[in-house]
């Protein structure tokens, strides 16, 4: 029963990360002093909708198959938490809608991180992890049948430039093409790569899934000097309850984890002046990720057919000229987004290539839903100056620096290029730019490193300052990725349970 048991762990936030670590640890862990089994609890301030049985890929599970419907993650209720970032509020978190675009981290990766915050991490170290979640999540190369003609265009063209185009790593396994993927939907048919098989396997071990019960605080006491996490303390249909833990891990994402650090006073001291518990300048800190933008054009002939929703396609990577981390990374995506969703007509009728009104709105809302295309452009693991989640969880950084617009420039300037080469050329091409940009996939907000001045938590993911605090999830990443977000979180979450295990639950561990 909560509240009236010590668990050996609690894990806080049942998302990518947080739903392999509590899995993993409760199948591969045991008890360092009697080798009993753990007893760990994965607590989530969201429902647990998608239950079921084991995933089905293609097919799906029928009770789940019921519940998902083609709509995104948020048109669900509960709405995603009101953080910057779009976290999504259930069990099994971003890892269910997310869009399967599976970049496992590069070694580049590896000497970024290190680079920034001295983490000990390593691509060899990282092996097993990186194995682990290619198998978990069926990670392979994009199929070429299944790509539309807007990304055969884009390749042709490409191609013809004379740049390497190369297919985008894909996570999927049985896919029947429905098209309502890419962007927030979630799977039907069990098809994507996502945190169910680690759901599922942590039923099997004997988890406990405590839904619908946001953390407000962690416990941190004080033994002597020593700040100590004890358990947490939590909402749960109006009522509050404690669930007391001997180590306490948080997975609450890139967002989720400073907030929760943030109220449990654990953070920069000008930031929770006399609530301050424990001090670190790095809570909340340090938010990176992907920086980008998009050429979008109108054809008039049919970039795809049917529902094919062309999240598998052909992308270029650029390397900065001056060899400095950061790729510019130029993909066709066959919609504005990538798949069905701007496709809604309440979205198509107001998307900026729709005339206003009249017969030619309405024959833009009669055929654009093929014919809308466009060309991101996304600059990756960028050199910029950070930014900074605050206590509400929002987004904090400059969003017009001159250096990341002109490299955003030249990024639209190839993809421009390549448009104008395409055969046939759209008809009309949005050639303005906003002088302004946004960061997605992010991460690093409490950042791994060696070093308690630049970062939150060791190499090995216990934190500098809080004895039994584990930090697993996007926030520890130290810095972007220069593939996308998701994979390389659960190649970290994949690494951090080994490390707990060998640290913490393996029979003879002090
Ligand atoms: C629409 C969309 C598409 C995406 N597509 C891609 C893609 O194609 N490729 C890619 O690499 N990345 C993609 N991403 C990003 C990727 O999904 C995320 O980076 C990743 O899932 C984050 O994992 P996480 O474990 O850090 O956080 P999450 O999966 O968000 O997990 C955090 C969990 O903690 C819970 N939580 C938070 N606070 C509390 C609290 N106080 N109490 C209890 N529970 C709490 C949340 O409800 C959630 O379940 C996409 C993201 C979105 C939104
Ligand atoms: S396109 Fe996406 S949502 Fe549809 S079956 Fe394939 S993986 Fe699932």
């Amino acid at each position: 029963m909560e509240g009236s048991v010590t668990y050996d762990a609690v894990v806080v936030g049942a998302g990518s990360a947080g739903c392999i670590v509590a899995a993993r640890i409760a199948e591969r862990g045991v008890n360092p002093r009697t080798g009993d089994r753990l007893r760990i609890a994965l607590i989530e301030g969201g429902p647990y909708y998608f239950k079921g049985g084991p995933p089905r890929p293609g097919y799906g599970d029928p009770e789940r198959r019921r519940r998902i419907t083609n709509i995104r993650f948020l048109e669900f209720k509960p709405q995603p938490w009101p953080y910057d970032g779009l976290q999504n509020k259930m069990v099994g978190g971003c890892g269910l809608h997310w869009g399967g675009n599976a970049y496992l981290p590069f070694d580049e990766d590896f000497d970024h991180w290190r680079q920034v915050s001295g983490v000990d991490w390593s691509p060899e170290k990282f092996a097993e992890a990186k194995a682990e979640i290619t198998q978990m999540y069926h990670i392979h190369s994009s199929i070429l049948e299944n790509m539309n003609r807007g990304n055969l265009l884009f390749h042709d063209a490409a191609s013809s430039l004379g740049y390497k185009v190369t297919p985008v790593p894909m996570s999927r396994y049985n896919c029947i093409n429905c098209g309502y993927c890419g962007s927030g939907h979630f799977c039907k048919y069990d098809a994507k790569g996502t945190t169910l098989p680690y759901i599922d396997l942590a039923e099997r071990n004997g988890v406990e899934i405590i839904p619908d019960a946001e953390v407000e605080k962690i416990l941190i006491e004080k033994r002597g000097t020593t700040p100590v996490a004890e358990g947490v303390r939590y909402v749960r249909s109006g009522q509050a309850g404690e669930l007391r833990a001997d180590k306490v891990i948080v997975t609450c994402g890139t967002s989720g984890t400073p907030v929760l650090l943030l109220r449990s006073g654990y953070g920069p001291r000008e930031v929770l002046g006399d609530r301050t518990i424990v001090e670190n300048p790095n809570v909340g800190k340090h938010l990176d990720g992907d920086i980008g933008r998009s050429v979008v054009c109108l054809f008039d002939v049919d970039l795809k057919d049917g529902s094919r929703g062309g999240v598998e396609r052909w992308q270029l990577s650029l390397t900065d000229s001056q060899g400095r981390h950061g790729w510019m990374n130029v993909q066709m995506n066959d919609s504005p987004n990538c798949s069905v969703d701007e496709m809604y007509p309440h979205l198509l009728a107001f998307h900026p290539m729709a005339p206003e009104f009249g017969w030619e709105h309405k024959e833009f809302m009669r055929t654009a839903g093929k014919r809308v295309g466009g060309i991101s452009v996304t600059l990756r693991a960028p050199d910029w100056e950070r930014g900074v989640v605050d206590p509400n969880g929002k987004h904090l950084y400059r969003r017009d620096d001159p250096a990341i617009l002109k490299r955003l420039d030249e990024g639209a300037e190839v993809a421009l290029a390549i448009i104008d080469r395409m055969n046939p050329r759209p008809v009309r091409v949005n050639r303005k730019f906003p002088n302004r940009y946004t960061v997605s996939h992010n991460v690093g907000t409490c950042r791994a490193g060696e070093n308690r001045k630049t970062s939150v938590v060791n190499s090995d993911f216990e934190c500098h300052d809080v004895e039994n605090l584990f930090l697993a999830s996007g926030e520890v990443v130290p810095s972007g990725s220069l593939g996308h977000s998701h994979i390389p979180i659960c190649t970290v979450a994949a690494y951090a349970w080994r490390r707990i295990v060998a640290n913490h639950f393996s029979r003879g561990t002090p």
